[in-house]
């Protein structure tokens, strides 16, 4: 029979789980040090965000770049008030690696201009911990430069909600392998979620960025050495013509 009909899968805990233990079996433990966030977890909430605003839309290599940068121009901590000592120009100077600085550094800005009012990381705090983890999400989207991403980025890696994050990488081979109907940050997320256990989300989560970094690439994925392929819907569709074509990561 010419061309392929593409089975219908079955989104459950079960794939879930398999799909974790495969990436797992590709990437192995996850180094969290390749990720910008490493280096704020344990800081404050402002600094974490600015964290997670480096690294929107850029590589963890940049940010970390642009990050170094700022500590380094602000004598070693990223606070509000060392911040707001900054105008928006000289401040999009030090955080260049990064790239789109002038946008960073209006958004870093304003958030300095939030968080250096009395007590307010205090009580956001405590408000985003006894939230639910939507209303934390849409509390989050309220402020600048945050969105859905960088929200979920920070419930679930700085307070430990039950969240997931969808980044690009993620899209993509949620896209790719057929898990989902239109490519929406919601329906990306919800996905996940249901078939994940929530104590799976940060792993997972970082697993499949590593996966689009290194096999799941936007350009050219290597689907040969890709433990998910017999139910990618990407690969059995196209991929595995594109490598027969071309002779794509046959060992040669
Ligand atoms: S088989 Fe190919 S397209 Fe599918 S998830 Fe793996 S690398 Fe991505």
């Amino acid at each position: 029979m010419e061309g392929y009909i593409h089975k219908v899968i079955v989104l459950s805990r079960d794939l879930g789980s398999l799909v974790l233990e495969k990436l797992r079996e590709m990437h192995g433990d996850i180094d969290l040090e390749e990720f910008v966030i490493s280096m704020v977890r344990k800081r404050s909430l402002y600094e974490f965000i600015v964290g997670v605003v480096l690294s929107q839309n850029t590589s963890d290599k940049n940010a970390f770049k642009a990050y170094e940068s700022l500590c380094r121009a602000l004598g070693g901590a990223v606070e509000p008030q060392r911040v707001l000592s900054y105008g928006i120009k000289e401040l999009a100077e030090v955080i260049k690696p990064a790239g789109m600085n002038n946008v960073r550094a209006k958004v870093i800005l304003e958030l300095a201009k939030l968080f250096s009012e009395e007590s307010f990381e205090k009580r956001l705090k405590r408000s985003l911990s006894v939230a639910d983890p939507d209303e934390a999400h849409r509390a989050l989207l309220e402020m600048p430069g945050i969105g859905p991403k960088t929200a979920d980025v920070i419930l679930l890696m700085y307070l430990g909600k039950n969240v997931f994050p969808v980044d690009t990488h993620i899209a993509r081979i949620t896209e790719r392998l057929g898990f989902i109907s239109r490519r929406s940050y919601y329906d990306i997320r919800r996905t996940w979620m249901e078939i994940l256990k929530p104590a799976e989300y940060l792993e997972a989560h970082l697993l499949l960025i590593t996966h689009g970094r290194r096999i799941c690439r936007s350009r050219k994925p290597l689907c040969t050495n890709c433990s998910l392929k017999s139910w990618c819907k990407y690969f059995n569709e196209k991929g595995q013509k594109h490598e027969e074509s071309t002779g794509a990561n046959s060992p040669t």
